[in-house]
């Protein structure tokens, strides 16, 4: 096994694949979320629908109910106008003559109301009619919007599961010292961030505080695992770029 210096970039490469996993998992796990809220939309596209049925079903009720009466006050005055015929007293003609005009009264109330009732009805069915299509057009794309969601979450739980094996790996390979491997845990359970500052210029490449030169050139030596005194993250000096032949200029 190297030295513990030369094991971080594998540790580097650890700690990347842990933040893709932790991203990947806030993804996964918001699907439920999304979920839901989609049927909820529907749920209350449905409400506002079943609502406008029921509002029908209220008018059509009382219309039934009105026809009703305006026939049984209509068969009333036809009753009234035979009895009228057959009266012997002038107070008997009276009476069912006052009852008969009180009929036709009502009558008149009752067509009115009726014709209202029919007009509002007509609205309704309309709307409940334009609603339906509505609904439909939802459901259909929810079904779609719900499909596609549970692809996205299968593809990133195969993402996930990808990651967790390249975890498997580099936790696995014996290039990474077992003490070291406790403490990236402990700190990643703790801080859920990662462990290894990659030096920026000359400061800290996690909380950018400017490092003591002399610190620099310890890094330079690659040899011991020196911390910064800010974050207490482990610092890590990239080699020379010119150390790649490719990166020279032809
Ligand atoms: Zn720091």
């Amino acid at each position: 096994m190297s030295n513990l210096y030369e094991q971080l970039p594998t540790l580097i490469e650890l700690q990347e694949t842990d933040a893709q996993i932790r991203q990947l998992q806030d993804q996964y796990d918001s699907f439920p979320t999304r979920l839901k809220k989609l049927e909820q939309q529907l749920a209350k596209q449905r409400e506002a629908q079943e609502a406008r049925g029921e509002e029908l079903g209220i008018l059509q009720k009382e219309h039934r109910s009105q026809t009703r009466a305006l026939e049984d006050n209509q068969e009333k005055i036809k009753k009234y106008q035979l009895q009228r015929l057959q009266v012997k007293t002038n107070r008997e003609y009276q009476a069912l003559e006052n009852e008969i005009s009180h009929l036709e009264d009502e009558n008149a109330f009752l067509e009115d109301s009726i014709l209202e009732l029919l007009l509002r009805m007509d609205e309704v069915q309309q709307a409940l009619q334009e609603e339906t299509e509505t609904f439909e057009k939802y459901e259909v794309a929810f079904q779609k919007k719900c499909a596609s969601l549970k692809r996205e979450a299968r593809k990133l739980h195969r993402q996930i599961e990808e990651y967790q094996e390249k975890r498997k790996a580099l936790y696995r390979s014996g290039h990474l010292d077992p003490g070291l491997l406790k403490h990236y845990d402990a700190w990643t359970t703790r801080k859920k961030t990662a462990l290894v500052a990659v030096v920026d210029g000359n400061s800290c490449g996690a909380c950018h505080i400017t490092l003591r030169p002399q610190l620099i050139n310890l890094l330079h030596h690659r040899a011991d695992l020196i911390t910064c005194a800010s974050c207490s993250r482990i610092l890590y000096l990239q080699p020379e770029q010119t150390e790649d032949p490719e990166s020279e200029p032809v």
